[in-house]
């Protein structure tokens, strides 16, 4: 048999891993991963060519259409933010050359109970929008110089999330949460300087705002000879999100103190939904929670999730895209067995999860107790072929699970 090489490189068949044979040429494994890179560069160079990067540019309407398939509810905070979304990648496109207007960004704020899909709508939208999305926790930060981590710190896991294209990062979406763990804890800033909260939203303001910062590709300080890269955030859109434990009550105040001047207090206090005041929140409510205005004046955008009630919990078991009954069912589809789950099973986990108050993170948690057993078992009894998920069964599983005895000692 007449001996075969590379084509490209000249080496034997029997020197590499793999040969693929063409009609009148061979390629070995070595030169196709070669091949590969140049091509790689040869797009990256052709799309950095242009003035700017491409994006993809969703009207409102359709991109709470892409939100509404996996996000349940949320109505108001999904309106806001395809509209912040949207007039953020107008600024993207806008000539500044032209205009004497410069549209300022539109960072976010939402504010919202734990499990209630603040990082989960922030997450589909990255998705939907085809760019490089991180999630960073306000409460790591620190100012420069204290133990934790710079707030720079930030954007080496959105450089991270954008293969180190610094230009893709930088057109990137950060969410940051638990920005409600900065706030200032006491009214008056002069008492003592708050290491954790106040220097914190000072370090985060102009990260917000748009400038260039050293970022640590390699992240902390545990890297002391690393080569900074430089990141302009001007274009990048900023999500925080954060549950503002007792905000309620400045809200409560903020609306009593106004209908005093009413002159039927009652009439005026009324019309609010008391269940969920969050929907009233106000930049005012923010600062009197202990943000500095500052920070407020950086994210221009502020909107509310809604606690979920058990018909959202449960819209959520079943509904969205990857709903985490559509999961489980799939899971135990690929052993050949079909999994049902009674509706009254589900009204039991929702009323489960409600208890829990860990909005719907509490879901995938129950699910797991009460479905385990069977996801150890079942892959071993080839006999079985279908599995109907009782209330009774669920019941049983969640009764002796450590969620039960969280319920009871709570
Ligand atoms: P948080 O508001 O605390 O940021 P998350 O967004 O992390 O909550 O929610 C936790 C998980 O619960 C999500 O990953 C998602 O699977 C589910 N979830 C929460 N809210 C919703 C919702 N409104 N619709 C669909 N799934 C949701």
């Amino acid at each position: 048999m007449a001996q075969v090489t590379c084509s490209f490189c000249g080496r034997d068949k029997k020197d590499v891993d793999l040969m693929i044979s063409g009609i009148h040429a061979h390629i070995c494994d070595k030169c196709i991963i070669q091949a590969q890179q140049i091509l790689n560069e040869e797009v990256k160079t052709k799309a950095n060519a242009g003035d700017a990067p491409e994006f993809k540019l969703i009207k409102p309407i359709d991109m709470k259409r892409h939100l509404d398939a996996y996000v349940i509810g949320q109505d108001e905070a999904k309106k806001y933010l395809s509209v912040a979304v949207y007039n953020h990648f107008k600024r993207l496109s806008q000539n500044t050359l032209d205009s004497d207007i410069m549209i300022e960004k539109s960072n976010i704020v939402m504010v919202g109970q734990t499990g209630t899909g603040k990082t989960y709508l922030a997450k589909t939208l990255a998705k939907v929008l085809e760019v490089p999305f991180c999630i960073a926790d306000a409460t790591i930060l620190t100012e420069a110089g204290y133990v934790g981590e710079d707030v720079e710190s930030i954007l080496t896991r959105l450089l991270q999330s954008a293969n180190y294209d610094v230009a893709q990062a930088e057109r990137g979406i950060v969410y940051i949460d638990e920005i409600d763990k900065i706030a200032r804890k006491s009214d008056n800033p002069s008492i003592t300087r708050d290491v954790s909260g106040e220097g914190v939203q000072q370090a985060l303001l102009k990260l917000l705002e748009g400038t260039s910062v050293n970022v640590p590709p390699q992240g902390g300080r545990k890297h002391p000879d690393q080569k900074m890269i430089s990141v302009n955030t001007e274009n990048i859109l900023f999500i925080c999100g954060g549950a503002f434990d007792g905000i309620e009550g400045h809200i409560a105040n903020r609306i009593n103190t106004r209908a005093i001047g009413f002159s039927n207090q009652n009439d005026a206090s009324k019309a609010f939904d008391k269940e969920n005041l969050l929907k009233y929140v106000t930049a005012q409510d923010l600062k009197n929670f202990g943000l500095i205005p500052e920070l407020i004046g950086r994210l221009p955008v502020l909107t509310h999730l809604d606690p979920l009630d058990l018909d959202a919990l449960k819209k959520i078991l079943t509904e969205p895209k990857n709903a985490l009954i559509k999961q489980f069912k799939k899971l135990f589809d690929m052993e050949d067995v079909k999994l049902t789950v009674e509706d009254k099973a589900l009204d039991y986990i929702v009323t489960k999860a409600l208890e829990l108050k860990l909005g719907a993170r509490g879901l995938r948690a129950i699910l797991e107790v009460i479905i385990t057993d069977a996801m150890f078992e079942i892959p071993s009894d080839k006999k079985i072929k279908t599995i109907v998920l009782t209330k009774a069964y669920a019941t049983e599983k969640f009764t002796k699970s450590k969620y039960n005895h969280k319920l009871k000692a709570a």
